[in-house]
């Protein structure tokens, strides 16, 4: 080992995001400062399945007998903490890189959230993880020596109070891999002594698949991790706390896993894999971790860290291990994407994770309801794109409907049973909010006769409805279908205003002026029974199911122009007919069609103009209405 600052040395400038995020540590009172070793030992692990990976086909590595290793050191009357590792090491470009920005995905997402997040800094620190920097909570001074695997790198030496700057030189280091000397803070002195970082290992980093050797200044190093890899045992032998304990270590996540699979087959292939599902969507890969996807080893050789093959892409929120000893062991991370043996595996996980979905749900229909809430419109995209397993995939949905309210839910098989007699298709009514679709007109024929409509209103319901199409031979239909064939009959309404023909010939003529072509035809609804009008869409084909998807993604979208179905019955239509043939030069009736339009828009949520403009409307047409 070697100590010695070799001349000449630079001093660097930290970029200005590592300085505001070095800060940030420098000031923050986080109690659970031990998670900057959970980091350390993380970095220290991945370059040694860096290293060995890169020896599968790379024989000019140099030290290739040295043991794939993780070794600690503490020095309690110098209060000096020292990791070591034989990985895959830095030479001084990479240590410039690695130490000197923030490149890395963790400390990254960390200062964007710890911007804006409403959490405490505290807690977000614990779920990220900062990475490297994180020793800045308990170290003086952090003194980093690397030799990198390469024969012709010389070795190099990075050293940091934390501040603003890093100083490099170049130096001798025997041994391939990565040193960090850690001067301890005054008040982090703890982590000087062994039983403290066995602790803190045992908590963190129980699961590493290297050994990590602990040494205080006298006495033998020993191991302190249990290393096993959990996966490659009977699931029989596992307690459920150790599946618990395994997936923290792996995701860092601080709440239990809501579900866990553990997969063990030898046919068609060979796996061995621990699937989760995590308690929280946000916690998954969506949001927080800025890559998801599975651990891939062989033979426990980690391949890939982030694999994406291995499940389809709906299943991102899935967290864990796979291995396989069918994949050949050199085989590069491109390769793995195009191996057959990797679309068996797919096809096993993916079934095998859709059956416990559906066990959850036959067993803890409670607990599979918390699954639905977080995870529901990952399924409904699975739908929308995985063929194969629509079957798998249909059952496991779950919808709101008129029949069962905002507090119920009913599977699609429940939806068909309840069917009555004469009913053809399944019924739903697709929109923003389930505040806005309980209240929307196209409900009035339905709720009067009983008939169910499910309520769609997920982003994502659009594009599911327009790939699932029916249920068991039954057709799934919008209730603003302009074409709708309805089983019961339609003109059950006799209420008392209802309007002659000459006076509804010219409300018909003149909300088509004022409207013009942002309504495609105006005639009379015969569905309606309490709410004045409705908008019906007149495509035939599930084109309108995709308007919502594109509406939010398509900037500029103009949703084709609907047809205006009017309640003849209604009090407001009575009203403004007779105002019509009455007094048509009358300045209310304008902005009164122009209002009934709009609100319309507002509850199908198509509703693309300002609040300003409608709020000038409404104040005309309540002072007329005060006036009166
Ligand atoms: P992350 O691990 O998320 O990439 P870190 O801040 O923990 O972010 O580490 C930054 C980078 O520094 C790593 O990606 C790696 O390239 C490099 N690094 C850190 N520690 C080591 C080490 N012990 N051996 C080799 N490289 C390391
Ligand atoms: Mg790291």
């Amino acid at each position: 080992m070697s100590d010695v600052v070799d001349v000449p040395m630079e001093s660097l400038e930290y970029r200005t995001e590592v300085k505001q995020l070095l800060d940030i540590l420098a000031h923050s009172l986080y109690t659970e400062r031990e998670i900057f070793l959970r980091e350390l030992i993380s970095n220290a692990s991945d370059a040694l399945n860096r290293v060995q990976f890169e020896m599968l086909t790379n024989h000019e590595v140099i030290d290739p007998e040295a043991e794939l290793a993780i070794q600690i050191e503490v020095d309690p009357d110098a209060k000096v903490l020292t990791i070591r590792d034989s990985g895959i090491g830095m030479n001084r470009d990479e240590l410039v890189e690695n130490l000197g920005t923030i490149a890395h995905s963790g400390a990254r997402t960390f200062l964007q959230n710890a911007n804006q997040s409403q959490n405490t800094l505290e807690e977000i620190i614990g779920q990220f993880g900062v990475g490297f920097y994180s020793v800045f909570m308990v170290a003086d001074e952090v003194t980093v020596l690397s030799r990198s695997y390469r024969a012709q790198d010389r070795a190099a030496r990075w050293q940091s109070k934390g501040d603003s700057r890093f100083s490099l030189s170049e130096t001798e280091k025997a041994q391939r891999g990565t040193e960090i000397r850690i001067q301890l803070k005054e008040d982090a002195g703890e982590f000087a002594a062994t039983w403290r970082i066995e602790n803190v290992i045992k908590r963190h980093s129980d699961y590493v698949s290297f050994p990590i050797y602990v040494q205080g200044k006298e006495g033998e190093a020993k191991v302190a991790n249990r290393r096993t890899a959990l996966w490659r045992q009977a699931p029989s032998k596992v307690e459920a706390a150790e599946y618990t304990e395994f997936y923290k270590q792996l995701t860092f996540d601080d709440a239990d896993p809501l579900l866990h699979v553990h997969m063990v087959a030898d046919a068609p292939a060979s796996v061995r894999s621990v699937l989760f599902v995590p308690a929280r969507r946000d916690r998954s890969s969506l949001q927080m971790r800025p890559e998801y996807g599975l651990r891939l080893y062989s033979r426990k050789v980690l391949i890939q860290e982030h694999n994406k093959d291995l499940l389809p892409e709906y299943l991102r929120f899935v967290e864990g291990v796979v291995d396989s000893e069918d994949l050949p062991l050199n085989v590069s991370r491109e390769m793995v994407q195009s191996n057959p043996v990797t679309r068996q595996l797919r096809k096993a996980l993916t079934n095998r994770l859709l059956k416990e979905f559906r066990s959850l749900a036959e067993e803890d229909a409670e607990k599979y309801i918390g699954f639905w809430n977080e995870f529901g419109v990952f399924l409904k995209e699975g739908l929308a794109s995985d063929y194969a397993s629509r079957d798998s995939l249909q059952e496991l949905l779950r919808f709101h409907s008129t029949q069962t309210g905002p507090e119920r839910w009913a599977t699609l098989k429940e939806v068909a049973e309840r069917m009555q007699p004469e009913q053809k298709a399944i019924y739903y009514i697709l929109g923003d909010s389930l505040k806005s679709v309980t209240r929307s007109p196209h409900l009035d024929y339905f709720r009067k006769h009983e008939l169910e409509v499910l309520y769609l209103t997920d982003f994502i319901d659009g594009y599911m409805i327009s790939q699932l199409r029916e249920f068991e031979g039954k057709p799934l239909r919008n209730v603003d279908d302009a074409n709708l064939e309805l089983p019961k009959d339609e003109t059950a309404n006799a209420a008392e205003k209802s309007v002659e023909e000459g006076p509804y010939e010219l409300l018909v003529a003149r909300v088509k002026k004022v409207l013009g072509d942002r309504v495609r035809e105006v005639r009379e609804g015969r569905t309606l029974v309490d709410s004045p009008a409705r908008l019906v869409s007149a495509e035939d084909d599930y084109g309108r199911e995709l308007q919502y998807v594109r509406r939010v993604v398509e900037e500029n979208y103009v949703a084709p122009a609907k047809i205006l179905e009017i309640n003849r019955h209604h009090p407001i239509v009575a009203n403004l007919a007779r105002l019509i043939s009455e007094q048509g030069d009358n300045k209310l009736i304008d902005p009164a069609i122009e209002q009934l339009f709009d609100n319309l828009q507002l509850l199908d949520g198509s509703y693309q103009g300002t609040a300003a403009d409608m709020v000038e409307r409404i104040q005309q047409l309540m002072g007329a209405a005060l006036r009166s």
